[in-house]
């Protein structure tokens, strides 16, 4: 058993050792450990990190990849709320390791757990819900603390990624004629709208404004209450962008993340989740231009990957996630090498009660169409 005490080795002699040498340790520590480890690397990761990963993917699809991993130690890079759900779907006892704290997200944390209880208790106190959800489906984006989660578990809620947003939105219809989307208004808004549901019955609440900004009239009239979060790499793409892109290059295909403003889906040719872009670019025909809105490092590497295809940035100033970029190679090698002396450091845990919750909204997203 591993002991969760102060870090034998001290993160700060790590963060000063050169690039060049980890390589050598990462590999070193990494045999001493066995399979008794996983890495774990999120698509946004920078390169020098994701190298080391055993398996790649985007949050949920890393999660499950989690649960299934012959390895105790489950070593994250990727952002708080990943790691979070890793510890929620993994086996009894598999341990997650996130080797920065501080690698965040800023759309998540845009819902703060009292924050949103206090917009549910103005929903209960106008009419409009019970407490346990009879009147609004709460549903959250995969893009959230396990606090959120729980919130919509305990409510009869659901959560979703990208890829099935439609489906758990369908699903919370078929159980209520409102639904409370969270974190995310533009992944929202643009689910929504390809939905048929008309800009005007989606409003944002605001938790910073009194009834989030709403009258009460368009409260009760709004069939979907969108939160006030957003993603700060993918809201940085404008129409502009797409329209420049189109004119510098003529025939180039655009595609972009849900997570983007809906005025740049309306003009993208295609919308796609992380996964959905990977797959969107690698399966079009030899030559195929594209411009691809989302994070940095992942266009990056499509561009590396697929000679055959030319792949670009929707926007040529930098789109880098700044908390997933909080993750180095000396972090990483910190975590390892502490393991291998027998020290679990920057462990993720979930507690039984936000767990049990958690993981009956993420069990019900598995039943989705
Ligand atoms: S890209 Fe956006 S949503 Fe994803 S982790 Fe970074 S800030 Fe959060």
């Amino acid at each position: 058993m591993m002991a969760t005490a102060a870090p034998l080795c001290s993160l700060e002699n790590y963060l000063v050792l050169p690039d060049h040498t980890m390589d050598q340790r990462i590999a070193a520590v990494r045999k001493v450990l066995g399979r008794e480890s996983v890495i774990l690397g999120h698509h946004y990761q920078r390169d020098e990190v994701i190298r080391f990963a055993d398996y790649r993917g985007d949050s949920y699809k890393l999660s499950q990849l989690a649960a299934q991993a012959a390895g105790r130690y489950i070593v994250f890079c990727g952002v708080h709320f990943m790691a979070e759900s890793a510890d929620i779907l993994g086996r009894p006892g598999q341990v997650t390791i996130l080797p920065d704290l501080n690698a965040g997200c800023s759309m998540a944390d845009m819902a703060e757990i009292t924050q949103v209880e206090d917009c549910w208790e103005h929903l209960v106190a106008a009419g409009l819900t019970s407490d346990s959800g009879e009147g609004i489906t709460p549903i959250t984006y995969m893009n959230s603390s396990a606090a959120i989660k729980a919130f919509c578990g305990e409510r009869g809620g659901v959560v979703c990624t990208s890829s099935n947003a439609a489906g758990a939105f369908q699903w919370g219809f078929e159980k209520n004629s409102k639904l409370l989307f969270l974190p995310d208004q533009h992944l929202g808004r643009n689910t929504g709208y390809r939905m048929g549901i008309p800009l005007d019955e989606m409003i944002v609440w605001d938790p910073y404004q009194e009834m989030g900004g709403n009258k009460p009239e368009a409260i009760r009239r709004a069939r979907i209450i969108l939160w006030k979060g957003y993603c700060s790499v993918h809201q940085r793409f404008t129409p502009q962008h797409v329209a420049r892109v189109r004119r510098e290059h003529p025939g180039i295909r655009v595609i972009v993340h849900p997570e983007c403003r809906f005025e740049v889906a309306q003009a993208a040719d295609e919308i796609g989740s992380t996964e959905g872009i990977i797959k969107a670019v690698k399966s079009s025909p030899k030559g195929t231009e594209w411009a691809v809105g989302t994070e940095i490092h992942l266009v990056n590497r499509l561009g590396k990957e697929l000679q055959d295809h030319k792949v670009i940035s929707l926007d040529p100033s930098v789109c880098v996630c700044t908390t997933m970029f909080r993750i180095t190679p000396q972090h990483l090698l910190w975590a390892l090498e502490n393991l291998g002396e027998g020290q679990v450091v920057n462990r993720i845990s979930v507690d039984e009660r936000t767990r049990y919750y958690a993981r009956l909204a993420l069990d019900r997203m598995l039943t989705l169409r």
